[in-house]
């Protein structure tokens, strides 16, 4: 059963990155994204048209080998990674949701790839762009109100076992998506304030709109150790990427919606193994 469930997602994650692609390439040039006009996309080379049958997620980019069919323009290798990564992303999460037993589960996994697909595109804009859109981030923060009122007992945001016993359970979420909202861009903006005195500016204000935004989703305890995962992965993979690259100035936004997305899925476990 759950093979199936994680396959289903998995396929479902390969076309709502395919959806990301045009999201990463639009919305840091400020084009529409064709949500309400649909707008067929085109090569951004030579503005051809591009045939369903090269639009296929995954499959297309090796088959054209890389290659606009039209004018030959290289596709961006970006295009296949986010579609693979929203696909084992999805997957992988529809696989822990089995096993963490959340219900409902089909409300919880779309609220899930919403979150996901909030930080995959973050993260591939902040390491193309340097810069996360403020739009991207405000709409991703808000739509966290959605799970959080329409799901009961959403399993992502928490805010304590026994301070939930009194209040309803939606207005228990909003406090919790507030109370992590708050608590990550204030975490932020402290260490941010640490890093100007040390003269670098890795953590930009869209890492701390990230944080807001990722807070909500996750409520003031998970999003603690998104942000513990976030910034040792950061350590860990930016001294390898220092070794690796001469190119000092990264963001921190990847390593942080890295972490949060951990956090999401293996977040208690975590708690659990760190605190007994
Ligand atoms: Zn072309």
């Amino acid at each position: 059963m759950a093979a199936i469930i994680m396959a289903f997602a998995g396929g479902f994650g390969a076309i709502v990155g395919s959806f990301l692609n045009v999201v990463i390439y639009r919305l840091p040039r400020g084009e529409p994204l064709g949500l309400v006009r649909k707008s067929r996309s085109g090569c951004p080379s030579c503005d051809a048209q591009i045939l369903w049958y090269d639009n296929i997620p995954l499959v297309s980019w090796f088959v054209l080998r890389g290659r606009c069919r039209a004018c030959g323009w290289g596709i961006p290798l970006r295009y296949p990674l986010v579609e693979g990564l929203t696909a084992t992303l999805f997957a992988v999460t529809a696989g822990r949701a089995v096993v963490l037993g959340w219900s409902p589960l089909l409300g919880a996994l779309v609220a899930a790839a919403v979150f996901t697909a909030i930080l995959v595109s973050t993260a591939a804009i902040a390491i193309q762009h340097n810069r996360i859109p403020g739009g991207l981030l405000l709409t991703g923060g808000l739509l966290a109100i959605v799970p959080a009122v329409g799901l009961d007992d959403f399993p992502l945001s928490e805010l304590g076992y026994d301070m939930q016993a009194n209040i309803q359970p939606a207005l228990v979420s909003l406090l919790a998506a507030a109370a992590g909202s708050g608590l990550a861009a204030l975490a932020l903006v402290g260490l941010r304030t640490l890093y100007r005195v040390f003269r670098s500016a890795a953590i930009g204000s869209g890492c701390v709109g990230l944080g807001a935004a990722a807070g909500a989703w996750l409520g003031p305890r998970l999003v603690v150790t998104g942000l513990v995962v976030g910034f040792l992965t950061a350590v860990l993979v930016g001294a390898i990427l220092c070794l690796l690259t001469r190119r000092r100035e990264r963001s921190l936004a990847p390593f942080l919606a890295a972490g949060f997305w951990v956090a999401a899925l293996w977040g208690e476990a975590l708690e659990r193994l760190i605190l007994g």
